[in-house]
């Protein structure tokens, strides 16, 4: 199926619902961006902090982009004021770096806390037992905000998927039934290509989609 194609048949799923959708443009060349974009997509997610920093100024300037990928302490300053939201805080030490380099500019950071819901050492994002220290630190921010969570869950069937969103999706209600002064939670980042329908289900807000776009990455041919 053409990348056209592709994206008709996804918005047709997601029409019902208000449900954002990110085009996971990581490995894809700024031609095939530039041929989603023109399709009318306005948001892109990257997972590396060169390869967006490489494409993102050859391409046009009202893309909303999300990182989504492990954030490096030391990288952060490459990405500040270039990205509409970060997927993937994931701890207090990256959270400082953020209001650091954010403060110096005085820019804010929107970012999700990434959760490791499936507890898999592989992954990245938070464990849940240390998700209220981290939300301690969030609160003493002033130029990080929490505007919600993000989640890639483990590898699974239908069942053990839809599990999982719903275990996110608790997390973050109960969090929102919370009065915080710098969170908010209005993005529940969950759902790609093989699981966005389930996620979309059991009430994700924001769906990352990749190869279900634009075909199989190759990552031997970057
Ligand atoms: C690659 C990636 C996606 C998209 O995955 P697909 O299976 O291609 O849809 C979504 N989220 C994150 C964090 C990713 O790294």
């Amino acid at each position: 199926m053409s990348i056209k194609e592709n994206l008709d048949k996804i918005e047709e799923d997601l029409r019902e619902s208000n449900v954002i959708l990110v085009a996971v443009s990581k490995t894809k060349s700024i031609k095939d961006i530039q041929k989603v974009y023109d399709l009318g997509i306005r948001d892109f997610g990257e997972n590396k902090v060169q390869e967006f920093v490489s494409k993102e100024p050859n391409l046009p300037e009202d893309i909303r982009w999300h990182f989504i990928g492990h954030l490096q302490r030391n990288k952060v300053k490459y990405i500040v004021g270039k990205v509409e939201l970060i997927h993937s805080l994931d701890g207090v030490k990256l959270l400082q770096e953020l209001e650091k380099h954010y403060k110096a500019k005085n820019l804010t950071a929107n970012v999700l806390i990434q959760i490791n819901i499936g507890c898999e050492e592989n992954k990245t994002g938070i464990y849940l037992e240390n998700l209220e220290e981290l939300i301690e630190a969030c609160e003493l921010c002033t130029n990080v905000k929490v505007k919600g969570l993000m989640s890639v869950i483990p590898i699974g069937d239908e069942k053990s998927c839809r599990n999982y969103f719903r275990k996110m999706k608790y997390i973050f209600q109960d969090l929102k039934n919370k009065k915080f002064t710098n969170i908010s939670m209005d993005i529940l980042s969950m759902g790609m290509t093989h699981d966005y329908g389930v996620a979309v289900e059991e009430g994700s807000t924001l769906v990352r989609i990749g190869e279900g776009i634009f075909g199989k990455r190759n990552y031997n041919n970057k």
